[in-house]
């Protein structure tokens, strides 16, 4: 009887992951792309070239009729890097209403995420609580892009800092993972996709592939110890469920996805 009922509610379980699954999408936007120094981004001195392509992405999860947007790119105009495409635009290309987004979910706290956030207005925040507590301390901690939530602050939006790893939609389809060390919130975005396999968007867990497969830490890191450890629970991760593992900022790892507009399922 026990064995029978632990039965059932496996495969409840498994029914609802999968049923969920079936409605998940995944989309990447271009939110701009440039080049940046690869010797910044290693603090055991492991490159001698000096420039590298850098693209900076962002994606858009459709879960049912709910949307959530990972990650916002740079201010339109306030670098060379950034795009001159606003997210908001994007989004209304996949037929999203800037306004409708149920959440935002942020890898970490730096301006080339952060800074096209104001437009999703009715958007629940999620980020990291390390990040959070930089960007509301006064003054708000080195690198923390605190002009780039002032909404979220000024207007009371709502915002849940995360202490721990958050399963978005309840299901384990969506899941944002504690992955501390570029900045003390950082998170990862791990998504389950029925056709495409599980997904996992690094944030700045690592900048390009040879940091990736070398566990190279960036010297401005806030934690040498806890960027390897994430880098390490990311290849974990990647092997159990055969992950695809997307670098958001290797413009490698750009065709791992469906080209705009399309998304991936
Ligand atoms: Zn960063």
């Amino acid at each position: 009887m026990k064995i029978g009922i632990r039965w059932a509610l496996a495969a409840g379980a498994l029914c609802s992951l999968s049923a969920a699954a079936q409605n998940v999408s995944l989309t990447r936007l271009d939110c701009g792309n440039g080049s940046n120094d690869p010797r910044r981004f290693t603090d055991t001195f492991a490159y001698t070239e000096t420039s590298k392509p850098f693209t900076f992405s962002c994606y858009v999860v459709r879960h049912g009729a709910d949307v959530m947007v990972w990650d916002t790119g740079y201010l339109p105009g306030s670098v060379p890097n950034a795009t001159n495409k606003p997210l908001a635009d994007l989004l209304r290309q996949v037929d999203v209403k800037p306004e409708e987004v149920k959440f935002v979910g942020i890898s970490h706290f730096h301006a080339d995420h952060t800074g096209q956030l104001a437009a999703l207005k009715n958007a629940t925040l999620l980020i990291g609580k390390g990040d959070w507590d930089g960007i509301t301390a006064n003054p708000p901690m080195a690198g923390a892009n605190a002009k780039g939530f002032a909404e979220w602050i000024d207007e009371k939006r709502k915002v849940e800092p995360l202490t721990g790893d958050k399963d978005v939609f309840n299901d384990g389809s969506v899941m944002i993972l504690r992955a501390p060390g570029h900045t003390p919130g950082h998170s990862l975005l791990l998504v389950r996709l029925k056709e495409t396999g599980p997904v996992l968007l690094s944030g700045d867990a690592v900048h390009f592939r040879e940091n990736y497969l070398m566990e190279g830490v960036p010297g401005f890191n806030v934690d040498r110890a806890q960027t390897i450890a994430s880098i390490q629970r990311m290849k974990q991760i990647e092997k159990n469920l055969n992950a695809t593992v997307i670098i958001q900022h290797d413009p490698r790892d750009i065709g791992k996805l469906p080209a705009f507009p399309a998304a991936a399922k």
